[in-house]
């Protein structure tokens, strides 16, 4: 990955924040195992090994699945919206897709965020 950019040795929530803010996706990769995690956490989501190391993940992907939430909280107003678990590198993210319908295989791009409640920015993923 690039070596321009000085990543935290543990990622935090806050900084995993702050980096969707700025258009940039941030994951852990499991010194142990190699499974790759697209948001923070204390340990391994598959071994349970805490030797985990920040990474900066791509910020184009391919939709691995897709599903069209039509219940949507009050702040989307009377439309369906769209959340893709998107593979990004080796890693997977669960993301608002907006704009066209992005169908599973199909490449989707970073587009922004929008923030869910105050200070949890997701991640907004438009087809690329
Ligand atoms: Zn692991």
């Amino acid at each position: 990955m690039s070596e321009t950019q000085e990543l935290p040795e543990t990622l935090d929530y806050a900084t995993w924040a702050r980096a969707v803010r700025e258009g940039r996706l941030l994951g852990q990769e499991c010194q142990d195992c190699g499974h790759v995690a697209g948001a923070p956490k204390g340990a391994c989501a598959q071994c349970g090994s805490r030797d985990i190391e920040t990474v900066e993940l791509p910020t184009t992907g391919e939709v691995y699945t897709e599903t069209t939430v039509n219940v949507p909280p009050i702040q989307f107003e009377d439309r369906g919206y769209q959340v893709a678990l998107v593979q990004l590198g080796d890693a997977r993210v669960m993301a608002r897709i907006e704009g066209d319908h992005v169908d599973i295989g199909e490449a989707a791009t970073l587009a922004g965020y929008v923030d869910e409640d105050e200070d949890h920015p997701a991640p907004v993923f438009e087809r690329a």
